[in-house]
Order: structure tokens, then sequence, then C-alpha cells
């Protein structure tokens, strides 16, 4: 028993031990992105590089290998439910720190950072045939790391990238999901927008002077339940969360005085994500590290998860009539007179607009998930050799017209706009999507629960939001795989049904069709 004991312990302690040093390699990049001066540049790449070195040495290390293999064949351990899922994920991540050649590794970063470069100037020259020959490279380079990882029993090339993103999830059922959802989206935007009554954008262009957003930001993300002991928010070009250590949560958004919307629901996202690390079972009661620190058993489950958690808030709390009842009057607060004379109701339409736009950051909850399918679409076909890169451009812009009724006027806002491909991350937009529809599915399941939920948050109690959450997600760590989480937390599979009522419940009232 002694030994059983002993193993699992060491290889706790030295997934801990990584962890450690990841979570100050992360450190690094958030003061990057914040506080760092510029000059610190070169000093700080050399700092992060040799800290991703380190970390991979002890991802990789012959002695962690050895240590998963003992406890895979311990027999008290493998009786441990929870031990056993431990050791099953971190058998997963081994494999494939271990899988892939160094020297494939380092030509996908070496390509990956010219070709960002080389998208970067195309972008901006409107020039498809400039990045052509870089996007061969990296769907090339793709292949070979799919490769490497191998194709997945009943799966194809594809599923091993997007395992990367959302462990165990296969193209083929995404799509069954996927195709009827395009479907109904796009008749139910078309009725919208051909039929319905568009709301007036005046409340979301009301002038909101920065400090007034970042007091209110906090004032709703404190009402969420994102705790300000272990977390801050603060201000930088491209928002995120990092849920950088065990009591340590940071989140960063943006202001633009005359969008606050954009601020607000972008802080609510990232605060989501906050809510998330701030709930995994990273801290024990005494508020040191815990003992499952640093292993799956308290790392987030998946990218579609993690999003499930962002937009649930963002769309679900953020975009409801409910909220806005609470929120309003919170506002006129910090907002003055010029936001005074809306009412809840003309907030919560604006919020609510749709739009056919090009531009898949800007789209609204509606559209957004047409262009994550096109793209889905798109990459899936180029990684399984059904689409010539040449031909990229036409394919992009002739679904595109078939999903929203226009035409893509040129690349930059068609097939150039993301930067995702550039370096090599292909298999990761379906995520975006899955944790719209992952959201869905877990507002039923809380309504269900609550059935007073809008009342609740009417009156800014947002707490069984953040109770269901935290039994049916946050405390899990990795222990189930996202399907199993799904059914168990929903009692169903993960369906698009879900996301369609709530969308058509919604934008049909706020169209008045
Ligand atoms: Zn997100």
């Amino acid at each position: 028993m002694a030994s059983t004991n002993g193993v699992y312990a060491e290889l706790c302690s030295l997934k801990r031990e990584a962890a450690t040093l990841s979570s100050v390699a992360h450190l690094l990049g958030w003061d990057q992105e914040t506080y760092m001066p510029s000059g610190g540049t070169a000093a700080r790449a050399e700092q992060s590089s040799l800290m991703a070195g380190l970390i991979h040495e002890r991802e990789t290390s012959e002695r962690l290998g050895e240590l998963i293999s003992a406890c895979e064949a311990d027999k008290d351990i493998q009786a441990d439910d929870a031990k056993a899922a431990n050791v099953r994920e971190m058998r997963r991540d081994y494999d494939k720190a271990t899988k892939l050649p160094g020297e494939l590794v380092k030509e996908l970063a070496n390509v990956g950072s010219r070709a960002q470069d080389a998208w970067k100037a195309a972008r901006k020259a409107n020039d498809f045939k400039a990045f052509e020959p870089w996007l061969e490279k990296m769907v090339g380079l793709s292949r070979r790391k799919a490769e490497c990882y191998g194709v997945p029993d009943g799966g194809e090339l594809y599923d091993a990238l997007m395992d990367d993103y959302e462990a165990d999830a296969r193209a083929k059922d995404i799509e069954a999901v996927f195709t009827p959802l395009r479907e109904k989206l796009s008749a139910l935007v078309k009725d919208l927008l051909d039929n319905g009554t568009a709301p007036d954008l005046g409340p979301r262009r009301v002038h909101v002077p920065g400090a007034q957003q970042h007091a209110f930001g906090l004032r709703v993300i404190e009402q969420m339940g994102f705790d300000l002991k272990t977390g801050r928010l603060d201000t930088t070009t491209h928002p995120f969360c990092e849920g950088l250590a065990p009591g340590d949560t940071r989140l960063t958004t943006r202001y633009d005085e005359d969008y606050f919307m954009g601020a607000l629901y972008g802080t609510m996202h990232e605060a989501g994500h906050g809510v998330y690390e701030q709930g995994l079972p990273k801290v024990g009661d005494d508020g040191e590290p815990s003992a499952v620190y640093g292993t799956p058993l308290a790392d987030s489950r998946s990218l579609g998860i993690h999003e499930s958690q962002s937009r649930g808030w963002e769309n679900f709390v953020g975009r409801s009539r409910a909220f806005w009842e609470w929120a309003k009057p919170v506002a006129d607060g910090f907002f003055g007179d010029a936001f005074k004379k809306y009412s809840v109701d003309d907030v919560f339409r604006a919020a609510n607009v749709v739009e056919r736009s090009y531009i898949r950051v800007e789209a609204d909850e509606a559209t957004y998930n047409l262009h994550v399918m096109l793209r889905f679409g798109l990459e899936r076909a180029m990684i399984a050799g059904d689409l010539a890169i040449k031909d990229l451009p036409g394919e992009w812009n002739s679904r595109f017209r078939d999903m929203l009724g226009v035409e893509v006027p040129d690349d930059a806002r068609g097939c150039l706009q993301d930067v995702h491909w550039s370096f090599g991350l292909i298999g990761y937009f379906p995520t975006y999507t899955l944790g719209n529809l992952y959201a869905a599915q877990f507002f039923e399941a809380i309504r269900a629960e609550t059935p007073d939920l809008d009342d609740r948050i009417a009156k800014g109690d947002m707490s069984a939001v953040l109770d269901w959450s935290r039994t049916h997600v946050h405390a899990l760590g990795r222990r189930y795989s996202a399907s199993e989480m799904c059914e168990k937390a929903t009692g169903k599979a993960l369906s698009a049904e879900p996301l369609l009522r709530h969308l058509e419940g919604k934008l049909r009232g706020v169209y008045g069709i």
C-alpha cells in the first residue's frame, strides 16, 4: 500500500511542479500584454522560450511516463474512480506531448510565426495569392502533426487536430449537429431581417468615459460571483482571461467610449471564463493550493466547455431582459442622463440587434455560429485534401452567399480575416459554436431547476446560475469527457435544439414577428 500511495503522490507532485513553472510562464505573458514597456520585448522572448523549454522537459520526462504506467497497472489506484480518471487524463497529455518529433514542433513554430507575418501583410493588401503558399505549408505541417497523433477510432485526420482543443470530438458528430443548425439559423436570420422591425441603436451609441465603464464592469462581474479578492480586471488591446495560479485569476478588457456594450459584454465573457477558473478545485479549504492542483482534476475540461461558461454569462444572462431590469438602474448611476432616457426594453432590444456582417468577431449572437460553421466545413475539407488551397476564396464566397445571402466584397473581409490558420490553429473554430450549444443546453437545465430564474436575475440574484455551474461543471475538472459531463448535467446528449429555441424565442420577440 505504501508503494501505491508513493507512486501516485510522486506523479501528482511532478505535475504540480510543471504547473507551477507554467504559472510563472503565464505571469510573464500576462505582464507582457498589460504593463511591460515595449523595450522589454526581446528579453521577454528569451525568458518565455526558456520557460517553455523547461516545462516541455518536465511534461515529457521519462520518470513521468514510468509513474503513469505504474499507476495504470495498480489495482488500488484503478479502483478509485477519481484517481483513475486523473491518471487517464495524464496519460492523454503525456502521449500527446511525446508523440510529436521535436523537429516538427520547431518547424510548426518557425513557419507559423513567418506565416503569421505573411498573413498580416496579405490581409492588409487584400492579396490572397501572397498568403496562399504559406497556408499551403501550414496545412501540410498540420496534416503531418495529425498523422503523428494518429487517426482516432472511427474518425478522420481532422479529428486528431481537433483533439488538442476538444478531446474526443469527432467531425462527423459535429457535422450532424451543425447541419440542421445552419439551415434553421439561415432561415431565422432571413426572416428577422426581411420581415421584422430592427431595434433602435441609440442606447448602444451613448458616450460613456472608460473610467465609468470600468466601474460599472466591476459592479457587474461582482454580481456574477467573480471574486475580486482572488482576481482582478485590467485593460489591454486583446481581452483575455488567465487562470494564473490558485487564488489568482486575471481578466482584461478594452474600452470604446462610443460603444460601451463592446466592453460590457467582453468583460462579462472573460468573467465567465474567470468564474470557471475560480471554481476549479485548485485551492483547498485552508486557502493553500489543493492536493490536486496541477493535475487534470483541477484543470478545465476543454475549450468548448470553457466557452460555454463565458458565452452563458455573456449571452444567456447579459443579453436577457431580466439582466437589464437589474442592470439598467445600476448603469444609470454610472452612465448619466444620456443613457437614463432609455427604457429597460430599449436597452434589451439594442443588445440583440442581428446583422448580415462579414466579420466573425463583430457578429451578433445568431449569425456568429454561421461564421463558425463556414470555417469548420472549409478547414475540414482542406485537411482531408478535398479542397485545394487555391480554391479557398471562391469556395468561401459561394458558401457565404448561401448562408447569409450577401456577396463577400473582398478576401480581407472573407477568407483572410482570421489569424488562426496562419499559425496552425486548425480544429479550433468548432469549439466556439460547441460553447454556445453547451451553454444553451446548460441554461435549459438551470431553468428547469429554478423556474423563477428571470425574477431572481431581475433582482440581481445570479446565484442559481453560479451554483449550478459550480456543481455540474467547475468542481469536476477533467474527471469526465465533455459529452459525459453534458449528459450527466442535463440528462441528454448535446443537440442543436436548445440553442435554436433560445434564439428563436428571444429574437422573434425583439424583432416583433
Ligand atoms: Zn472566450
